[in-house]
């Protein structure tokens, strides 16, 4: 299909959005928040709150060639600004004004785009004006960013990730709404200190656990533990807490990160290839989240290669490839015996995250085992 065609539905989108000015470029002067659970439009002009959307691109600056492409499209293509204008509503519950850091798929987050992304997030936070954060953001390893922002940012202002499933040239665009709902969280004074949270789809998610459990649906982003809270009518509903530290409780300050060691995740299957380790370990990981069957169970074949690469002096870290549930120290493989570490609860890409934060503090495995355990 030809490019131009494609692109044709985001022409319109950007000329009808061009057409709405005042929201995205709007001044932040102080004001304070709303207040906690109030619905959305009764507040008054002078209680609204500051908000800055961060875009870095994904579906949610998206746009397709026809209103029927819900899932194949274009992303990373709409500039903040832009998908700020189209949803006018926003300006009638909070200041807003967009900053464009990336335009790409979330795919392509690597360690540097995550530091420099973070970096900006803690010097706005840091502004007296600045009430709270919304970060457009792609689905596809936005969980990996919240949890990264949930262990490193120094503050307690709210701070929401937010994407969508469905571009916003698609029937049943689920961004606008996304959107509306992150402003809110971010603006509400009940979200402070809770941590970096992910809203979509009514939903409000901790950083920590969410993560994306579907290739195409709207539902598709879960926690094992459920979500923290609703979004609905323009209340922000909360209902539990968080109970693992975070953000101000954590020892990781993405002021003093500029570089994160390489970790490799390696996933098991059936008749899994061990060249895989020794492929990980010569590109210079300093640490293996091996992606391991049930609860961190490990093949014969790969208990050898696995204490080779431990002996070279690489961590091996087990985790499960379930997507939930508890990887039990010394259950499945004898890990004081190997110097071996386990993720707690956490999903291997999450793991490679705490991972690489916590080789940033210590290469004491006893203390590796700790963080884990503490995050
Ligand atoms: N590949 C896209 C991304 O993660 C998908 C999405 O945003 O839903 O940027």
């Amino acid at each position: 299909m030809q490019r131009t065609a494609r692109l044709k539905p985001l022409a319109a989108l950007l000329l009808s959005a061009s057409l709405l000015t005042g929201v995205a470029h709007a001044q932040l002067s102080p004001a304070p928040a709303a207040s906690a659970n109030a619905p959305a439009g009764t507040t008054a002009e002078a209680r609204k709150a500051n908000i800055v959307i961060i875009g870095t691109g994904g579906t949610i600056a998206g746009a397709g060639a026809a209103a029927t492409n819900t899932a194949a499209y274009q992303s990373a293509v709409v500039p903040v600004d832009k998908i700020i204008a189209s949803v006018p509503e926003i300006s009638k519950i909070a200041n807003v004004k967009g900053e464009q850091v990336f335009q790409i798929g979330s795919e392509s987050f690597n360690n540097e785009r995550l530091i420099k992304l973070a970096k900006r997030v803690s010097e706005l936070l840091k502004q007296p004006d600045v009430d709270g954060i919304v970060i457009t953001h792609g689905t596809d390893t936005i969980e990996e960013t919240a949890y990264f922002l949930n262990l490193t940012l120094k503050s307690d202002k709210p701070v929401v990730v937010v994407g969508s499933m469905r571009p916003g040239t698609a029937l049943g665009a689920d961004g606008a709404l996304n959107l509306y709902d992150a402003v809110l969280v971010a603006s509400n004074p009940a979200s402070k200190g809770k941590g970096t949270l992910v809203v979509l789809n009514d939903e409000i998610q901790t950083g920590r656990d969410v993560t994306k459990t579907n290739t195409f649906k709207v539902e598709t982003f879960r926690s094992p533990f459920g979500p923290l809270g609703y979004v609905v009518e323009g209340r922000t509903l909360y209902f539990r807490l968080p109970a693992r530290p975070h953000t101000t409780q954590t020892e990781f300050d993405i002021d003093k990160i500029d570089k994160l060691p390489e970790v490799a995740v390696v996933y098991a299957y059936g008749n899994m290839n061990p060249a895989a380790i020794d492929a990980a370990v010569k590109s210079g990981a300093k640490a293996i989240i091996f992606d391991a069957t049930g609860n961190g169970s490990v093949g014969d074949y790969m208990v050898e290669p696995l204490k080779a690469a431990r002996a070279k002096g690489v961590f091996i870290v087990r985790a499960s490839r379930t997507g939930s549930g508890v990887v039990i120290r010394n259950g499945e493989q004898p890990d004081d015996k190997y110097d071996w570490i386990v993720t707690d609860d956490q999903i291997a890409q999450k793991a490679r995250i705490l991972m690489a934060l916590a080789l940033t503090k210590t290469n004491d495995p006893k203390a590796l085992q700790e963080i884990f355990w503490k995050y």
